[in-house]
């Protein structure tokens, strides 16, 4: 049978369709979207290496006396260009320290800082 579209068919469909748009807003509010503009991607966190649980007092006394921080308030002198820095083993890690006992941010800062030795050219001179 086929189906023809009158007047009253048309008004109708028109009705179902308006209040479907007047809908759609609170849908895409509900899927956490909003309408004609795309989910702004997240800023990564950053690395977190400040944790002293399960340090001995001695070693937390000596990360206290030396001032570690998680984030160097130098920007020239940072755990990773430091000489007693071990670098962490799995990439983006927290690393460790000769010194300062706990997990070390790369981008951290204590008292104690040293510079790396310049790398050498393996030339002779
Ligand atoms: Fe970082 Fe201080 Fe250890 Fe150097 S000595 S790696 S600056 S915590």
């Amino acid at each position: 049978m086929k189906k023809t579209w009158t007047r009253r068919r048309l008004l109708q469909f028109g009705g179902v369709a308006g209040g479907s748009m007047l809908l759609m807003p609170s849908v895409l509010s509900a899927c956490g979207k909003k309408e004609g503009s795309a989910a702004a991607p997240e800023a990564p966190k950053a690395l977190d290496c400040s944790s002293t649980t399960g340090l001995a007092p001695a070693d937390l006394a000596t990360r206290n006396a030396l001032k570690y921080v998680d984030s160097s308030p130098d920007a020239q002198k940072n755990c990773a260009n430091c000489a007693l820095f071990v670098a962490p083993t799995q990439e983006g890690g927290c690393g460790s320290c000769q010194v300062v006992k706990g997990t070390i941010n790369p981008k951290g800062y204590c008292n104690s800082w040293a510079p790396k030795p310049e790398a050498t050219t393996g030339q002779p001179t």
